[in-house]
Formats: structure tokens, sequence, C-alpha cells
């Protein structure tokens, strides 16, 4: 089976790239599938919310049975989620997951575009995601995207018309398509984008539907459908050797850190789309029926048409290199006309195509992958003709460099060429580095002054390579991305992107430090090199109050991409603070305050990303009972690391060991964010654990899932305790303490309602909604418009300890360094210890 989709793949592979850097491959067969896509000149517009909205049959179905150009529109990057394949969060998440949906376009033939708006977290509604979104540059970016792309057809993942049935940005993008369908077209709106974009107006507008919008099969059974078109996304391709459901799930599986990873399907399979502006198609299996997507299309296409069409019906596979004379003839027809938007786009797809026909290899590759502003740098440069056709190499270099070499060689059929370049970067060249987060947004908005920037999926890269040369008398000018290959023994031929970097880059290992009390911390600072020889300063930045105990130290790193760790003693004030420290470098009169983030998989290319150097520092006055905590890690958090920082000693627990006597040594006993969920032995040794709170122990345990229809996770608790889906996504929602003399709200800590404010993304989420008398709410919480919950903090003795029920986010606020969060965790670990002694149970 593994066998099996290895050589799935690797079909696939040749076409379309995994990784944006390696070259593409194509074997004829691909090659002819792109020729029928160059005949035909129509477009789609897929539009969601997030990566993974997208419903990958849809769009390989556009792209590879009509054969249209195809684009997602994802208004957000996805950095609100969660992780399931490394540490990325936030906006390195939102890097990797825009890799994600760029891998999962190579394999269905999408192209990928984004807005401004940023994945701020879950929203009930599309009011309240279109209040924390800036609605109306969001929904010009809608605008631009329609202008820029100029779709005949737009379809919507989800309905307009059912707001607060779904995550509220899901509605939104369908609401903003619906309302930018007519304003794309109105030359009065967003005036500033016609500087480069003209009015469009797309043609018909249609929401991909299916029985889950209507709850069950049945009812979509006897649904209306008299505006419904249904196709079969299950189509094989004889030239792709794939069926068209099988593209689909290989692309959705790209979507790996939201662990998407799935089998394919095969087979007859139907998609329903809902026409919901313009006119309904009269052959209903075809969605762009009456609209012309021919050549025939622009003024003096049908003559290219001909041509083209004419390779097409003839192509020849063993030779498709004999059809360039056509291919260079219908390139020069389409240079004479005058739509820009086509005659761009096309030109783009035939010189594709007549390096592929003809077997061009043509690489600039670095011989280290990156360089910095005022290095050198070295390129190997290849150029070969796989064919038997004339050309001549006119030039070749990289332009942003400066290096342009003039020649006059003749390629000759299978016959190498390879030549060097050796080039001074200039000292002002620009850090290669995502676009969207130069500038510091809003919580709702990425900030992108650049119009001619917005919807890319990534930033352009200045340093490129580029070739001219004179074909069949026609002089061409291809452009390739300048890359750095490796051999890895264990993983083979290894393509990622040269990067122009700084010299040096520190970070500080802990993003959020807490001094709980008024003791002095050791803070490492890493600096790393990306260049030989450095040597500086590092000063180190920080705010009124606290004290360093030097605030500038001197390093030297010999080698590039070796590391330096220098450390500062830290004090913090005497009364509670929050602020920022700073790292900066100072090398040779020049100062750089960034650190390097690096995103390194095996399914998309590497990411290199510069953020602003900072910690955030915070000094709380916070007492606490016991000191050792035993740790059950569930779907994993940084909760123990952030416990550690307020003085806890966390044993990491193995289920599997627990037994009726291993948990005694710990003076309270934590269990991971949805630890029920994903480890199914914790269900064995739930008597062990509640045996634990009878002996005295205190037990926390962290939000699990209730599942839509299934398990409520009633057998958690000693009492009973039912899990629902209600949560509290507004941060700053007003909390209720509604049980003020409770221990829990008042030892150690006194917890108050300012405990409560500067929480982050969320208070909580899956709250019981059902308890048994036993418990005591704690607090009283709600968004706006709706009942308040009382389940998001409850606790009930049980022998001579305490069960502790909280879906409040702790995993979320711990590490965002959120005082009153700490406090109040403090008091879950403490409660009922009142008149325990302090004496560790764990000894040293
Ligand atoms: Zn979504």
């Amino acid at each position: 089976m593994r066998v099996f989709l290895v050589f799935l793949l690797g079909i696939l592979l040749t076409n379309q790239p995994m990784k944006a850097q390696t070259p593409s491959k194509p074997s004829s067969s691909e090659i002819y599938h792109s020729i029928q896509k160059l005949n035909f000149l129509g477009s789609a517009l897929y539009i969601a919310a997030h990566p993974d909205d997208e419903n990958t049959r849809m769009i390989a179905y556009l792209s590879n049975n009509t054969k249209a150009r195809t684009g997602y529109l994802s208004l957000t990057r996805g950095d609100g989620g969660q992780n399931l394949i490394g540490p990325e969060l936030r906006e390195l998440l939102g890097v990797l997951r825009t890799q994600e949906l760029l891998a999962a376009r190579h394999v269905d033939g999408g192209e990928q575009f984004f807005s401004r708006a940023n994945d701020f977290g879950y929203s009930k509604h599309p009011d309240e995601t279109l209040k924390i979104w800036n609605k109306d540059a969001v929904l010009s970016d809608v605008v631009w995207a329609i202008r820029k792309f100029q779709p005949d057809i737009i379809i919507n993942r989800f309905d307009h018309r059912s707001p607060g049935t779904t995550h509220g940005h899901h509605t939104a993008s369908a609401m903003l398509s619906f309302e930018a369908f007519d304003l794309a077209n109105n030359s009065n709106l967003y005036k500033e984008q016609l500087k480069y974009v003209e009015p469009w107006q797309p043609k018909r507008l249609f929401f991909n539907t299916s029985w889950w919008f209507y709850g069950s099969q049945e009812k979509f059974e006897k649904a209306d459908k008299s505006k419904m078109l249904n196709v079969d996304v299950g189509v094989f391709y004889p030239s792709l050797g794939l069926s068209n459901n099988e593209i689909a799930s290989i692309a959705s599986s790209q979507h790996l850190c939201q662990g998407f990873g799935r089998l394919t399907t095969r087979g007859s399979e139907n998609e329903y789309i809902e026409l919901l502006k313009g006119d309904m198609p009269t052959d209903k299996s075809n969605i762009f029926d009456g609209i012309d997507t021919s050549w025939s299309r622009i003024k003096g296409g049908k003559a290219i048409g001909d041509i083209l069409n004419k390779v097409e019906d003839n192509f020849n596979f063993e030779n498709p290199a004999i059809h360039l004379p056509q291919l260079v003839e219908a390139f020069n027809l389409l240079q004479n006309t005058k739509n820009e938007h086509w005659k761009t786009l096309k030109s783009k797809e035939l010189e594709n195509l007549i390096v592929e026909i003809s077997g061009l290899y043509l690489e600039v590759s670095s011989k280290d992958p990156i360089s910095n502003p005022g290095g050198k740098a070295d390129f190997v440069v290849e150029v070969l003709n796989r064919s038997s056709a004339d050309m001549n190499l006119v030039s070749f270099g990289i332009p942003f460099l400066n290096s342009i070499e003039n020649t006059n060689i003749v390629l000759k059929e299978n016959e190498k060429h390879n030549f060097e370049l050796s080039v001074q970067i200039a000292d002002d060249a620009k850090y290669t580095s995502p676009y969207w987060l130069s500038e510091k947004g809003t919580l709702g908005m990425y900030k992108v002054n650049n119009q001619e920037l917005i919807g890319k999926p990534e930033t352009p890269r200045d340093v490129n390579a580029e070739f001219v040369l004179d074909i069949n008398g026609t002089k061409f000018t291809f452009t390739k991305p300048v890359i750095y290959r490796s051999a890895q023994p264990d993983k083979g031929e290894i393509y990622q992107p040269f990067e122009i970097l700084p010299v040096a880059s520190a970070s500080f290992k802990d993003k959020v430090l807490i001094f709980a009390d008024g003791q002095p911390k050791t803070v490492p600072v890493t600096i790393k090199a990306h260049k030989n020889n450095i040597k500086g300063e590092l000063q180190f930045c920080f705010s009124d109050g606290w004290k360093v105990d030097q605030e500038t130290k001197s390093f030297t790193i010999e080698k590039k991409g070796d590391v330096q760790t220098v450390n500062f003693v830290l004090t913090p004030p005497d009364h509670e603070d929050e602020s920022y420290i700073s790292p900066i470098i100072k090398i040779n009169g020049k100062t750089i305050s960034k650190e390097l983030a690096t995103i390194d998989y095996d399914h998309v290319p590497l990411q290199s990303v510069l953020l602003h150097s900072e910690a955030k520092v915070v000094r709380l006055n916070i007492e606490k009972v016991g000191e050792h905590i035993g740790y059950i890690v569930g779907a994993g958090d940084a909760v123990p690391e952030s416990l550690e920082q307020i003085g806890y000693t966390v044993h990491t627990i193995d289920v599997n060991a627990i037994n009726s006597s291993s948990l005694k040594k710990y003076d309270a006993v934590v269990v991971g964010i949805r630890a029920y969920n994903v480890l199914p032995e914790l269900r064995f040794k739930q008597k062990y654990l509640l045996d634990y709170v009878k002996d005295g122990g205190n037990l926390v345990i962290q939000y699990n899932t209730a599942g839509r229809r299934d398990r409520a996770y009633e057998d958690i608790a000693p009492f009973k305790l039912k899990l629902s889906r209600d949560r509290v996504t507004d941060e700053n929602s007003p909390v209720e303490i509604i049980a003020k003399n409770h221990a829990l709200v008042n030892f150690p800590n006194k917890i108050e309602e300012k405990d409560f404010e500067g929480w982050v993304q969320e208070r909580g989420l899956y709250f019981p909604n059902e308890w048994a008398k036993e418990f005591t709410p704690i607090l009283s919480m709600k968004d706006q418009g709706e009942n308040a919950t009382k389940g998001s903090l409850l606790v009930a003795p049980y022998g001579k300890g305490n069960y502790i029920y909280s879906g409040l986010s702790f995993f979320r606020e711990l590490p965002a360094g959120v005082s009153g969060a700490y406090k109040l965790f403090a008091n879950m670990l403490s409660t009922g210890k009142e008149k325990v002694d302090n004496e560790p149970k764990i000894k040293g």
C-alpha cells in the first residue's frame, strides 16, 4: 500500500511538484494536459475563510476536468488554529499553513490567494467577525481579488444566509463574496485599485452546498434542486493516471499541521452547487455553459486558437518538441493582441510549454543557501536543450544582482553548458521574509501598505535568474527562482530557496518570563551567525524599574550557522509589573533587532521568517502551596513549562505507569488539554486518579472536547458532569465571581475581577452544562447577547481532596504571560491545603 501511494505521488510530482522550488519535469501526457488547459479561456474562483475550508474535489475538477484557471481565495492564513506537527503557532502557523495551501494547489492545479484578514480565533457570529476584521478592508480585498483574477464563476464554500450556524469567519467569507460580486464592476468603488486593475463583472455566483448544510442526506434528497447544478467529481484522467477525487485527497492531505492526512478515494461522486446570482446554465452539467471559453474570447484570438487546437488534436506524445514552431508562432500572434489580462496569462503558459516540450533545463543554484547584504554569493548555472530544435543562448544572469552575462552559444541537442557567477550583494538588499508580517497589524488585520502585494500568497522574491534564448527567430526571456540544492544522504536531492538574511539574529529561549517573587533570573539570549567570523556587542533593552547585571556584552562567532548564548541577569521591580525586553545586536555600526524562525518540514519548502525579537516579562506576587506537580500530557500544551516558571517542579506522568501508589508523591496532578480525547488508556486509570483525590490530592482536569452527538464524557468525574459545546470566545467578556467565599478564589491568592483582564484569544471552551450538586461553580461568564454559563470552573470535594474541572483556556493564557491566569492556576493546585504545612513530598 505504501509503495502504491509513493508511486502515485511520484506521478503527480513530475507535473506538480510538492515543493515550489523543485523544478517541474512533466511527462508528455502531462504536457498534453497543459496544452488542453492552454486552450481553455475561462476562470473560476473558490472563496472561503481558512486553510482546509476549500473543497479540493471541486477545485481539482474545475482545474483538471473543465481545464479552467482555478483559484482559491482563503480570507485568512489560519494563524489562530493549533499545530499537530510542530511548535509553530500564531503568525508562524500562518506561514506554515500558507505553504500547505500552496502545496495543495500544486497538486490540484489551482492558484492560491489571501486577504489581509487575520484568523484571530473562533467567533460564533459573522457580526462579531466583521467587527474584529476591518469589514471594509476585507471587502476591498475580495473586490481586488475578483478584479485581478477576473473569474467568470465564483463559488462560495459557505452559505451567506445562515449566520450563527458555523464559525463566524465562514459565514462572513460568503457574505463578503456575495456583496463583492456586484461591487467589483463599480468603477466608483475602491478607486485606488484601478491604477492596477479594471472593474470586472463575474457571470455567476454559486454556493457549494451539500447534505451537510441541510442536516441530513434525507432532507437534502427532498430539497428543491431547481437552482442547483451537479457535477461528477470522481472523473478519471488517463493523462494523469488519477481520478479527480484521488487528486483532491492528495491535495487536502497537504494540510498536515491540521491532521488532514487521509486515504485517497475513487469512483463517481456528486457535488452540488446552487446558483445565487447570474443566469442559470441551460446545460446543467456545464458550469461555464453560455460563456465563451475559446480563443475567440479575445480579439485576434481565433488565429491563435486555430494553431493551438491543431497542436492539441495532433499532439505527438513521442516527440512533443515537433510542436515548437507552432507554439512560437502562437506566442508571436498573442503579443499583438490587446487583452492584457489574457495576454499575460497565456504568454506565461506558452513560455512554460516551450521550455517543457523541448526538455529545456535552466537553473541557477547558489553554492550556499544564505547570503547577507554586502556579502558575496557564488552561483552555478546549468543550461541544457534536450530537443533537436535550434536554439541560441543570448544571455543569462541575475538582474537584481546586476549580473548579466551576454553570450551567443548554440544549444545543441543534449549538450550541457555550465557557467559560474560570483556576485556582490548590495548593502541595502532586503531580507527575504513574509510581507504581511513586516509591520504590526491589529487583532483582526495584517498591515500591508503596498496594494500590489495584497492577496499574494508569498513575498515575491527579488533574486531571480533570467535566461534569454533565441528560439526559431523569437527572443524569449525565461525567469526562474534562484535556488539552493543539496544531496542529503537520507532524503535525496533537496531544493530550497536561496535567501538573503542579516549577518546574525538573536532570540530569547522563553517568550514569556514570569517572576513569581523578587528574585533575579538568568535570561539567556541565543545569537546565531548567518556569516563567518562575526564579532559584535549585544545590548539588552528593558523597561524602567527592572535591572540587569550589565547592559551590553560582547560576542564572537567563527562559523556561519553556529550559535552562542549570552546570559544576562534580570532583577524585577518590587511591585507587580508587565513589560517587554529585547536584544539588539551591534556589528560594525549596524544594528539588528530580528530573530530568525525556520520552518522546515518535508511537505513544504523551507521558510525563513524574521520577527521582531522580544520577550514579555511579568513580575507577580504569587503565593502557592506544594511544589511537585504530576502532569499527564494530552494533546500537547505549554502549561508544564509555565508552571515551572512560577517555581513548581513538574513531573511528566506516563499514563501506562499509573497505579495505586504512583501518584501519592505529587502535591497535585494536572491533566493536559484533550487528554481523554487522545489517550484512550486514561479511562482505565480513572480509578487511580479518583483514589488519589480521595486520599487528599488535588486533581485538575483541563478542557476535553464533547463530540457533536456522541460522547459527552459523563464518566470522567466522581460525580455527574456533562461536557457541552458551550464556549465564551470573547477574551474581554465580563467575568463574575459567583462563589466569592470559596477557597479557590481566596487561597493563597485573592482572585478579583481584575484578574480576568488582559486574557488572550478566548475565555474557554467545551464548558460542562450539567453537573451534580457536589460541584460548586466558581465563575459566571458570557459572550454578548448570550445566556451566562457557570461551567467554566467547577470544584467538588471528594474524600480528602478536590476534583477540579476547568474549560478555561489556561493553555493559551499561561504561555501568553497573563497574570490572573497564573494566580488562579496556583489556587487550583493549592486549594484545600490551607492547613497542610508546606513540606515537600519529594525531597531534593
Ligand atoms: Zn474553516
